[in-house]
């Protein structure tokens, strides 16, 4: 698939949902792609690009910022606080936030530079032992937590289980942000994307389906 085909498709999906034309952003997975492939993209009009590794996108973004203007990245992996200031240096939005300690290390970096990237609270829909994230049970109070740390809290982030009807993960995402007054939700990838934006996601994070199967 390409680009061309995956915008048509999520402009589709926010049609069928009743959504404004261009309102969900559109993230781009570009980890472990080959820069040529990455460059293509950005040659094709992208802009919002998602990494999972602060190493990767350090070695290859600055000279992509050197060639094309406006661009926004969004940090989807997991976040060791070792590279939080390598983190919050180069990247516009976190979508992994996911542990008290964490959320300590960026609001004190948020104040010593008196800037921080859009930070999204990583929510283990699944209660799956294995993955990151805050448990749902224990979502409102970390919100809270954060909320008082004065970290720019923007929405919910969740990966439901891969061999889950993602529906309920969504939609439990969606819960848990209501009622918290939190508008944004990072949530639907490459074979789901659709199905999330019917049921509230603002930001889709879309590898393979864009850039082609990862070899690496
Ligand atoms: C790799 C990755 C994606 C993209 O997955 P695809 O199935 O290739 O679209 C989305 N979100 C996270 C957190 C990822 O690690």
């Amino acid at each position: 698939m390409s680009l061309a085909t995956i915008t048509e498709r999520l402009r589709r999906a926010e049609l069928n949902a009743g959504r404004a034309p261009g309102s969900v952003s559109l993230i781009a997975v570009s980890k472990v792609q080959p820069p040529e492939r990455v460059a293509e993209v950005l040659e094709q009009g992208q802009r919002v690009f998602g990494e999972n590794r602060v190493q990767e996108a350090q070695s290859r973004w600055p000279d992509f910022q050197a060639r094309y203007q406006g661009i926004e990245l969004h940090l989807i992996g997991p976040l060791q606080t070792n590279k939080a200031r390598a983190a919050v240096e180069m990247f516009d939005a976190i979508h992994t936030l996911d542990r008290l300690k964490l959320a300590q290390v960026l609001a004190r970096l948020a104040q010593e530079r008196g800037a921080c990237p859009e930070v999204f609270i990583q929510v283990n829909t699944g209660a799956e032992p294995q993955k990151a994230g805050i448990l749902p049970d224990a979502a409102d109070a970390f919100i809270a937590d954060a909320r008082a740390m004065d970290l720019p809290v923007r929405g919910l982030m969740c990966i439901p289980p891969a061999a889950e009807d993602p529906a309920p993960h969504f939609r439990l995402l969606g819960a848990v942000a209501a009622r918290n007054g939190l508008s944004d939700l990072s949530m639907g990838m490459s074979d789901d994307f659709e199905l999330a934006v019917a049921l509230g996601a603002t930001h889709v994070r879309v590898g393979s389906a864009i850039f082609g199967a990862r070899t690496g």
